[in-house]
């Protein structure tokens, strides 16, 4: 019985790639295996549809049920981001860059887990460490993964190792201009062409309880602020809407990933709290916020601080 390797649901590039690369990996040592992801090939996110066209790949299989399958996981180890009856499959591999999750197996299995910024990076350890051939188009697709993991370097999670990895697979990939690949991937990951303002907001949303509070925090990652300028009226609209709606706050990041830094929509019952938990001054609906790329580590921080939390 072959092996099915898959990532997490809602499969982001290194989910994608991880399981191509793993799933050649194992054939190429002698076991079949068989790539996967948990979602049907015209469901996948734009950027990965970008990666695989460019190098010439097939999108991975569609595995909803892993009931009484060999399975191999990668970028996850957590029941609830795996395929349904995941806990009565036979896991028997996992490549990952995570904190360990909670799946559980009867027997030895294949454990290979690094703190490093993404899977791929794992996986090109391993093919270096068994001297097994990559073909360009999985390395092209693994050096995509690391370059969208760790927001081409400038990540928080990404590690030397990220940045040995890349500069290896560049050359297997025959890619010359990594800047100009992440560039690629980023148009596509934040392309907003007809896509519906409330689609916009609620693409990447959370609701905080801060102190009692209300607090609603969105992001886009952009390319550039002017992707976003002909509807940025629009969009502050919606984001009142959804600050009436009950809220004592709703900020929304537009993210330039090329200039390192947000532009932050405000909508508040205490704008002088805002001001002061990011040290910056609103200017009409929004203040640029240098530096801010992470809503978990740089957004929410400084806001539980200034609500008191
Ligand atoms: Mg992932
Ligand atoms: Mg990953
Ligand atoms: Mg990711």
């Amino acid at each position: 019985m072959s092996i099915h390797v898959v990532g997490h649901s809602n499969p982001d590039t290194d989910s994608v790639a991880s399981a191509i690369a793993y799933a050649n990996y194992l054939k190429a040592t002698g076991t079949d295996a068989v790539a996967c992801m948990q979602i049907s090939a015209d469901k996948l996110n734009p950027e990965s549809k970008v990666v695989l066209e460019k190098f010439g790949l097939t999108a991975p299989a569609e595995l909803t049920d892993a009931a009484g399958k060999d399975v191999a996981l990668v970028d996850f180890s957590d029941l609830a981001q795996g395929p349904a009856n995941l806990g009565s499959a036979n896991v028997v591999g996992i490549v990952d860059h995570h904190k360990i999750g909670d799946v559980t197996t009867n027997g030895p299995i294949f454990f290979y887990a690094k703190p490093v910024g993404c899977t791929c990076t794992v996986l090109m350890e391993m093919y270096q460490n068994s001297k097994v051939d990559l073909p360009k188009n999985i390395a092209g697709a693994m050096l995509c993964a690391i370059l969208s993991d760790t927001v081409n370097f400038k990540s928080p999670t990404c590690t030397n190792a990220d940045k040995v990895a890349v500069a290896a697979l560049l050359p297997l990939a025959g890619v010359t201009d990594q800047d100009a690949l992440f560039m690629e991937m980023l148009k596509a990951k934040s392309s907003i062409a007809g896509v519906p303002i409330k689609d916009l907001l609620f693409r990447d949303y959370k609701d905080f309880d801060m102190n009692g509070k209300k607090v609603g925090i969105g992001q886009i990652e952009l390319a550039t602020l002017d992707q976003v300028a002909s509807i940025r009226d629009d969009l502050y609209k919606a984001v009142q809407d959804q600050k009436a709606d009950g809220r004592h706050s709703v900020l929304f990041m537009l993210t330039d990933v090329v200039k390192e830094g947000t532009d932050l929509l405000v909508a508040s019952d205490d704008n002088a709290l805002i001001e002061k938990a990011f040290g910056a001054k609103i200017s009409g609906s929004s203040m640029w916020v240098e530096g801010m790329m992470s809503r978990k580590k740089q957004t929410v921080p400084p806001l539980q601080k200034a609500f008191g939390c």
